[in-house]
């Protein structure tokens, strides 16, 4: 069974993840527009006809938006997320309120849920946004071709409870937002620099590499084989920053450990499970 992460979009513009499992593809988020949608799955060899359902991880719009709400409904796509979620974005979105009487909007209720070829395991990530943040574990096909990965895009800082959901993954997509210096120095407000930095905002690239290196600590040896950075931001970060931060520990693990950047507006690569 193929089982791959493509990655669509990633940053505080937009976000998205291709999540393929043998014939089962969802996404994780869609804060992108349905025309991005199409020419960036097409880099996959997916389509839009071919997503069985959308998990979500928070309402920050950057992660669902209204035309992700009008794709929903139109193609008849489920969006699985927590109950608050759900109901907040029913406020807000006059498609999601139509999502939710047609019993596509479907909570997250503790248990594993099952999609085709994908198990998906949620659990909570400190976030600011209205409702709660989700995390996910993901178990992509069974036996001996089973593979898995946790993914995690908005959060203030990793809880050791969190970080149990990290461990003895194949591949981990994990938040490294800012560079501490280049957020201080951003001429932003002092109150959104502190929420940023603060333990309801974003992962800066050593709070990542720190957590990395956790994950790989606590996991079986060279276990963990992919690393994405995701979130980065555009204005308080770079690829080469968030790369670097990571140096060391990717020069323990250089032949098993593959860590490279998702970009903002450009796809992939895809990240072969
Ligand atoms: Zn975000
Ligand atoms: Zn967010």
């Amino acid at each position: 069974m193929s089982a791959f992460l493509y990655p669509l979009a990633s940053g505080s513009l937009g976000n998205s993840l291709l999540v393929s499992a043998g014939r089962t593809r969802v996404l994780v988020d869609m804060g992108i527009s349905r025309r991005r949608l199409r020419a960036d799955l097409a880099g996959a060899g997916a389509a839009p006809e071919d997503i069985r359902a959308v998990l979500l991880t928070h309402t920050h719009s950057d992660h669902f938006s209204a035309s992700a709400a009008a794709f929903c409904l139109a193609r008849r796509v489920p969006v699985y997320s927590a109950a608050e979620n759900l109901a907040y974005l029913a406020q807000c979105m006059p498609d999601f309120a139509d999502l939710v009487r047609a019993g596509l909007a479907r909570p997250i209720d503790g248990g594993p849920l099952v999609l085709g070829d994908l198990a998906v395991e949620a659990f909570p990530v400190p976030h600011d946004s209205a409702g709660a943040c989700l995390g996910f574990r993901l178990v992509l096909g069974s036996g001996r071709t089973r593979r898995t990965a946790a993914v995690a895009t908005d959060l203030g800082h990793v809880p050791a409870a969190s970080l149990r959901h990290f461990l003895d993954c194949d591949a981990v997509v994990l938040e490294s937002n800012h560079d501490p210096r280049m957020l201080r120095e951003s001429g932003r407000p002092p109150d959104l620099i502190e929420r940023i930095a603060g333990p309801h905002g974003h992962l800066s690239n050593s709070d990542c590499a720190e957590a990395v290196a956790g994950i790989v600590g606590r996991s079986r040896p060279a276990r963990l084989r992919h690393v994405v950075l995701a979130h980065l931001s555009r204005d308080c970060n770079t690829p080469r920053l968030a790369l670097a931060a990571q140096a060391a520990l990717a020069r323990r693990h250089c032949d098993a450990l593959r860590i490279f950047a998702a970009g903002q507006y450009e796809a992939g690569p895809a990240v072969d499970l």
